[in-house]
Parts: C-alpha cells; sequence; structure tokens
C-alpha cells in the first residue's frame, strides 16, 4: 500500500486531515494546494501510523466489514455486510426543511443525544470567510448547531480539528463521515486504540459518489455572479427534496440553481482519489444512508433516505426511533437500494476492474482495497471514453466555455 507521501505526490489524497492523528492540529500544515487541504509531508516521517491510517491508499474493506460486524445477516459485493434495509424519514419537519433526503442523519444524531447513548456527536458546516468556503467539523450537543450543520458538504471536508478533539474528549460520541473517512477513523482505532478507545459509540456514512475540488465552488460562484471571497452562506443541498445550491453574499444577494442542475455549470471532475473508489455505501460504518432515487419515494410528498444496518445494534436503534415516532420506516428490498444507487453501483463495482487496468496503464498511482467491486474486466473501450469525457470537460472549463456547450447541448 502507498505511504501518505506517495499518496500525496501522486494526487490521490482527498484532504480529510486523518494524519494530523499522531501531532497536535498545529503541528502539521495543510495548505489548500490543488484546492483541497494537502497536509505538508515533510511533518510526516516514514514510520508514522499515518500511513497506516492513510484512506488515500485504500483499505481492506473485505476484511474489516468481516471483522466489524460478525452478526451482519448478508454480505452483498455492491452494498457491504448487512443487518438491515429500510426507507426511513423524520416524522419532524423541522429536520426535513433543510435535510438532504429524508433527515435521518440529523434525526440519528438527535436521538442518540436525547436518549444520552453519545455525549457529543461531529457535525460538518460550511464557513464563509474573505478566502472564500470552507468546512469545519466538529464535536458537539448543541442542537442549534446540528441543525446549522444539515445538507451534505459535496468537497474535501478536512477532520484534523475533530482529531484533535476526540483526543483531548473524554466522553462518548457519534461520527458522521464520508466512506473513506469512516475506514481511517477504523484503522486509527485498531491501530492506535489509546487514541480513540471506547469512545466512539456509533459511526455513520453517507452513501458517496465522490466530490470535486473548492476550484469548482470557486466556479460555481462565477457562474452564479457573486463574490467568491465576500459570501456569508453557501450550501449545496438543503430547503426539501431534491433542495437547492445557494450562495448568499454579504450584501444580502442570493442566487440559487436546484440540485442537481448545477452539476453541469463546470467542467471539473471528481477528485482523482473518488473516480479509484471501491465503497458506495460506507461498508464499515454501523449505519450508512443515502437519498432513495425510486420512484415510489422520489414522487411521495415527504422526501426519503435510504438506511443500512450493518449489525443488530444499529437495526436496534433504528427501531427504537421508530417506536417513539422520531422516523418512519418503510420496507425496502435490496434490488430497491440497488436501483435507486445504479450509476454508483455500476461505476464503483461494475467498471472498476477496468478503470483500475486503465489508470494503470496510463501511469497513474492507484488506490489499494483486498477485494469490494467485481473482478471482471468489462473493457477498456467504456473507460477510454469516460477519462476523455473528463478531460476534455476540463479543457472546456479552462478556456472558460464548458457552460456555454453545455447548455447548447441541453437545449438541443
Ligand atoms: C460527498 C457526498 C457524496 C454523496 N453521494 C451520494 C450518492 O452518490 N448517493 C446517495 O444516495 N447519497 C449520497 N450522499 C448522501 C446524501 O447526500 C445524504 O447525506 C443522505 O441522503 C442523508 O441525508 P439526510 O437527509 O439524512 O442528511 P441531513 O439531515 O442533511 O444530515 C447530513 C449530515 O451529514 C453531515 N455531512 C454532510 N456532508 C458531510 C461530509 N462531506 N463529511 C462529513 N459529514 C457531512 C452534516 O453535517 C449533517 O450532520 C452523498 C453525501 C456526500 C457528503
Ligand atoms: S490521511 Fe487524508 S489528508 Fe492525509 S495524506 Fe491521506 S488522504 Fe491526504
Ligand atoms: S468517493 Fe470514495 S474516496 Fe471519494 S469521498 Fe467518497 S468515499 Fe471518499
Amino acid at each position: 500500500m502507498l505511504s501518505v507521501r506517495r499518496v500525496v505526490n501522486s494526487k490521490l489524497c482527498i484532504g480529510c486531515g486523518l494524519c494530523s492523528v499522531e501531532t497536535q492540529t498545529g503541528n502539521i500544515k495543510f495548505s489548500k494546494k490543488n484546492d483541497c487541504y494537502i497536509p505538508s509531508i515533510t511533518s510526516i516521517s516514514n514510520d508514522s501510523i499515518a500511513n497506516k491510517i492513510c484512506p488515500g491508499k485504500g483499505y481492506n474493506i473485505l476484511e474489516s466489514g468481516k471483522k466489524l460486524f460478525p452478526d451482519s445477516k448478508q454480505y452483498d459485493i455492491d452494498l457491504g455486510y448487512i443487518h438491515s434495509i429500510s426507507a426511513v424519514r423524520s416524522t419532524d419537519r423541522s429536520i426535513l426543511r433543510d435535510a438532504s433526503s429524508g433527515g435521518i442523519i440529523t434525526s440519528l444524531l438527535l436521538y442518540l443525544l436525547q436518549e444520552k447513548i453519545v455525549d457529543k456527536v461531529s457535525v460538518t458546516k460550511f464557513v464563509c470567510t474573505t478566502s472564500g468556503v470552507s468546512t469545519k467539523t466538529f464535536l458537539t450537543s448543541n442542537i442549534e448547531e446540528i441543525f446549522a450543520a444539515q445538507g451534505s458538504k459535496y468537497c474535501p471536508v478536512n477532520y484534523a480539528h475533530l482529531i484533535n478533539e476526540l483526543k483531548q474528549y473524554k466522553g462518548r460520541v457519534a461520527i458522521v463521515a464520508t466512506p473513506c473517512v469512516i475506514a481511517g477513523i477504523r484503522s486509527i482505532e485498531e491501530n492506535q486504540p489509546a487514541c480513540f478507545s471506547s469512545k466512539i459509540e456509533f459511526t455513520i456514512a453517507n452513501f458517496c459518489g465522490g466530490f470535486k475540488s473548492y476550484t469548482n465552488i470557486k466556479k460555481l460562484a462565477k457562474v452564479h455572479k457573486v463574490d467568491y471571497k465576500n459570501l456569508k452562506d453557501f450550501r449545496f443541498r438543503g430547503g426539501g427534496q431534491p433542495g437547492s445550491l445557494r450562495f448568499i453574499s454579504n450584501d444580502g444577494q442570493v442566487a440559487e440553481t436546484p440540485y442537481p442542475k448545477y452539476v453541469g455549470f463546470t467542467g471539473q471532475s471528481k477528485m482523482l482519489r473518488c473516480h479509484l473508489c471501491a465503497d458506495a455505501t460506507g461498508e464499515l460504518a454501523d449505519i450508512s444512508c443515502g437519498d432513495a432515487w425510486i420512484p415510489r419515494y422520489e414522487e411521495d410528498q415527504y422526501p426519503w433516505s435510504v438506511v443500512l444496518t450493518r449489525s443488530a445494534r444499529g437495526t436496534a436503534l433504528l427501531q427504537n426511533m421508530n417506536e417513539k415516532n422520531h422516523v418512519v420506516l418503510d420496507q425496502m428490498s435490496i434490488e430497491e437500494v440497488k436501483l435507486s444507487q445504479r450509476f454508483n453501483l455500476k461505476s464503483k463495482k461494475t467498471r472498476q476492474a477496468a478503470r483500475m487496468r486503465l489508470y494503470k496503464l496510463l501511469g497513474y498511482r492507484r488506490p489499494s482495497f483486498d477485494g469490494g467491486y467485481r473482478e471482471i474486466d468489462t473493457g477498456l473501450s467504456t473507460e477510454i471514453q469516460v477519462y476523455l469525457k473528463h478531460q476534455f470537460k476540463l479543457f472546456l472549463d479552462k478556456l472558460g466555455l464548458y457552460k456555454t456547450i453545455y447548455s447548447c447541448s441541453k437545449k438541443n
């Protein structure tokens, strides 16, 4: 597996900040090089634990899942170890208002605090300063802060501040993160138990199709004719399902586009590591949550989430929430979950072997996994086409022509 140095030099770093685990936050410098929080590799020694836990290099998705969830009911190559599957929505309209889908992550966090199962939870909020947009992930038990942090952050998120808080905090916590970061946190738990030992009661992952760098947000600000460095607020999702991207400037100007229409506004591609990712649903998290993109939920008056629990403990938690009327549960089959995530699963699980082969031929260093995607090579032609399409979009974006050409192609 790759070292942190190799991960950074090969542009596989996703800026998660977990490599700060051995140091005080102040000792490791993260610069927004490549428009992502890249660590200064000179501060990471060759024998550092960071080399073991860095999710940029890949991870043992099969072996770890098996170890973590011995009481799961089935293993599925697309979805990982599963104990239960449900469609879920919050019963609280104030949670649904700014949720990405059915508000399940926020409902879970509030329930865990209310029932005193944990003392604090982690959330991620956007921060707007004169340098532009960034994120902050932190521990809290404050309800207003949990509400204010709702909505998906489709950009690199640095967890270094959280890692530092976790080291010092003595209480029990629940952590929300992307699948790769949950894998990194599992690895810290395994390799440095003194750091987090018995503090993390629950891990919650979002399903993940990947994210783009901060250049994308800068470009979206330009398209929306707002000053990236003079923002009061920014969001990718929120305001009901499917929600909208919204910039609010310090002078009160509001610019908004529905999700996912704005995805075609820039030619920016996902981060390299996200193109080479085999984890679609957070296979190492206790509970994984995504959007229920199938007609019977899309057409419902309420937004719905898909939830996979990986152990009896997670299932019991969800059932208790249902019994106490915090959430509504609906039966969902494994086929329906796959249908709702079909594009992401096809990319990460079915086409992955061919994509890995293409990137190897092109000379890229790749993350490694102990399986977790289909070994059958679906052939290079689709991967070459997709790769060239991304390069062409980036080229048009650099020329400032992407949105015009994209808009024309949509009209025709
Ligand atoms: C990068 C990314 C990619 C995604 N891709 C898919 C996909 O392909 N398919 C799919 O079905 N769903 C995807 N999701 C998940 C989806 O957007 C929702 O998060 C999910 O449906 C749960 O919605 P909710 O209503 O429960 O969330 P909310 O009630 O809005 O709560 C979301 C919680 O997650 C936290 N959070 C948001 N973004 C991050 C982040 N980047 N890191 C850590 N914490 C965060 C927030 O602070 C909040 O606590 C993705 C999410 C992210 C962040
Ligand atoms: S741990 Fe995260 S921030 Fe550090 S090198 Fe790896 S991917 Fe990058
Ligand atoms: S696509 Fe994979 S590597 Fe990228 S953020 Fe999601 S889980 Fe992490």
